[in-house]
């Protein structure tokens, strides 16, 4: 029954072509979930790790539901227009849209890259090498009139077959298992029908191309204008194997289309099973006071029944930058049951929101849940309205077998930069809740790379001097390539943020902050010893003047009307994979927000695409393939060794 109502609602869906999801088709048909044997796989053993080219190292391995590549990963993508609907941008265009660091046309929030950089914590960066365009033996009209999806498989016969003399496919098999990660065929013009044609979806093929098997594809859309929802949801499926999370809302990129230009973050239970996050794990016995940040960790308390399988899961989820779309933050709690096949029917879903305003899964009404439940505010638990999960409150809330789940939160705080919250329903009085004049409260959690996450993090206590002033901790990072002339990087300090934790206007912290540098122990330091307001650091991360032939490493020369700093560093005076923490600090009457800046030393590389075209060198740069394995030297004459066709890094001497 609970079908039929659904499927009803599935059909008045079609009217709404903004809302549609886009699809995962194995051989030939829609599926919610990769059935098993078409699941995305990805071995992090034979990755191309250490490597410089790594955005990061990666963290301990956990063992992952889904595929969970790591670092750099190389995806293909191959662009088709046709007679009747010519390429509407320039492959130097879908290179920005994919790569480009701060891509805005259109009013993208960052490019595709961009985006897996973000959700991921700078683990996954999912680099995009574009090829195009190829014109289509058929108008795309030909292709969007035939049944289901079978235009969908010709197109993408047609375009794997044109650019096999151009293209080296195994370059995109990154964990060297025998398949490829990452293909996406971007068409021009803009999907037509749901379901149909070249509707966008993530694909299936048994092409077998230069000794790798192309099995995971996706299609994406390019009418002229950019988003970046379709690219992004589609790569969900192909790369990590997710599966359509139908009835579950805007949680997620991977559940409603809510918006194109700024889609939502994968929600935080799917980032901590990459590794993206910590999973903090909760049991029955436990009681203690948390303090988080928004995506900071992922709590989950396994069902002891069955602890491989089901449990609850919650985190902060605050509706700021990629989550902006949400119309409300507090603490989101989720039940996953990975035995049950994706999201197939309203009433038994292998990823579920548990709604705060709810009274239990059976008892959702299906209309609030999906196609149109959005989000809501008042599913997040908070203060204000739901400060408590317990299963007295919770009648309905119940594993999947029926029985209770014994996990009890109360005293959830309100959301602000973190949210508190207490397990086990019996914390200790807490000290600064109650009282207005906060000492210190720092909101210095645990590093989110630092899998430890001691799971309870409380305020320090006052110390005995009156003055009240509340530091809240900015963590940025940066790559800084190796340079012999100062060139700095340019990093954003999130200067909207830092207005609101101050309580003034963006446009007022240039006249009304006092800038510092902060020295390691954590006092300010008033000296500026870089350029206007900036400083010099040594290798520890100690306030210094200027002095090539002193201690002096690294500067960040702020600018607060733009909010932005420079970075960079002595010549001669760094190497590849140094990493320093450097830390400045703006101060408005008893706030300050300090900037804890990690600057990590990059090797200057070059990136080559065409092997004819970058002839010349300086003989002796190293040549490294895709996954930053040598490959070989530039001759004396400085002539590129002889290699195959492809996209190669030269790392300058
Ligand atoms: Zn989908």
């Amino acid at each position: 029954m609970k079908t039929k109502i659904a499927f009803g609602v599935l059909s008045s869906l079609l009217l709404l072509p903004t809302m549609l999801f886009a699809d995962i088709v194995y051989q030939g048909k829609r599926v919610q979930e990769w059935p098993e044997e078409a699941r995305p796989t990805f071995n992090n053993q034979s990755a191309g790790k250490p490597s410089f080219l790594l955005a990061r190292t990666p963290v301990t391995q956990n063992k992952s539901h889904y595929a969970a590549p790591k670092g750099k990963i190389y995806s293909l993508t191959l662009l088709v227009d046709f007679s009747d609907q010519k390429a509407p941008v320039s492959v130097a265009d879908v290179e920005e849209w994919l790569n480009k660091e701060g891509f805005n046309r259109d009013g993208c929030n960052g490019s595709v890259r961009d985006y897996y950089l973000d959700v991921s914590n700078g683990q996954l960066d999912l680099t995009n090498e574009v090829f195009g365009w190829y014109r289509a033996k058929h108008p795309k009209s030909w292709y969007e009139s035939l049944q289901g999806y079978t235009g969908s498989d010709s197109l993408m016969k047609e375009v794997f077959a044109y650019f096999d003399s151009q293209v080296d496919y195994s370059r995109y098999d990154n964990d060297k298992d025998g398949t490829t990660e990452a293909i996406n065929i971007v068409y021009a013009g803009p999907g037509q029908t749901w379901g149909q044609g070249l509707w966008p979806h993530s694909g299936w093929s048994n092409e077998r191309r230069d000794g790798v098997r192309l099995t995971h594809h996706q299609m994406t859309d390019m009418p002229g204008k950019f988003s970046i929802y379709v690219f992004v949801h589609e790569s969900g499926h192909m790369i990590f194997g997710w599966p359509d999370l139908y009835w579950y809302g805007d949680y997620c990129t991977m559940g409603n289309r809510a918006n194109d230009l700024n889609p939502v973050a994968i929600n935080d239970f799917y980032r901590a099973d990459q590794g993206w996050i910590p999973f903090v794990d909760v049991t029955s016995n436990d009681v203690s006071l948390e303090t988080t940040k928004p995506g900071e960790v992922c709590y989950r308390y396994k069902n002891p029944a069955r602890p491989d399988n089901e449990g609850l899961v919650w985190s902060y989820v605050r509706n700021t930058g990629r989550n902006k779309v949400l119309k409300g933050s507090g603490l989101l709690m989720q039940h996953y049951d990975f035995s049950i096949g994706a999201n197939s029917s309203a009433d038994k879903l292998g990823l579920r929101i548990v709604h705060a305003n709810a009274a239990g899964k059976s008892n959702d009404n299906v209309a609030d849940q999906w196609p149109s439940p959005g989000s809501a505010a008042n599913a997040f638990f908070s203060y204000s309205a739901y400060p408590e999960f317990s299963d007295d409150k919770y009648p309905a809330i119940r594993w999947y077998n029926g029985s209770k789940t014994g996990l009890k939160i109360t005293d959830i705080g309100t959301p602000g930069e973190t949210i508190t919250f207490c397990i086990g329903g019996n914390c200790p009085a807490q000290e600064s809740s109650s009282s207005t004049g906060i000492a210190f409260s720092s909101s210095s959690a645990p590093a989110v790379s630092s899998s430890s996450s001691s799971s309870s993090v409380t305020p320090p206590k006052s110390s005995s001097s009156s003055v009240q002033i509340t530091v809240q901790k900015i963590a940025l990072e940066t790559t800084l390539p190796i340079s012999d002339n100062y060139a700095p990087v340019t990093l954003d300090l999130n200067g909207s943020d830092v207005a609101k934790i101050l309580g003034i206007k963006q446009n007022e912290i240039a006249n009304k902050v006092k800038f510092y540098g902060v020295e390691p122990d954590g006092s300010l330091n008033s000296n500026t010893t870089g350029e206007g307001t900036g400083h010099w650091f040594d290798k520890d991360g100690k306030i210094v003047a200027w002095d090539p032939n002193g201690t002096s490493i690294v500067f960040s020369n702020m600018d607060l009307t733009t909010m932005t700093t420079k970075i960079g560093h002595m010549p001669n005076k760094v190497k590849a994979g140094d990493s320093f923490v450097v830390r400045q600090a703006v101060v408005y009457e008893s706030k300050q927000v300090t900037f804890e800046i990690t600057v990590k030393i990059e090797q200057k590389t070059t990136r080559i695409s065409n092997i004819r075209s970058s002839k010349r060198g300086k003989p002796g740069n190293m040549i490294f393939n895709a996954l930053g394995k040598p490959v070989g030297k530039r001759t004396e004459s400085g002539e590129m060794p002889d290699l195959p066709k492809g996209i190669y890094v030269e790392m300058v001497k």
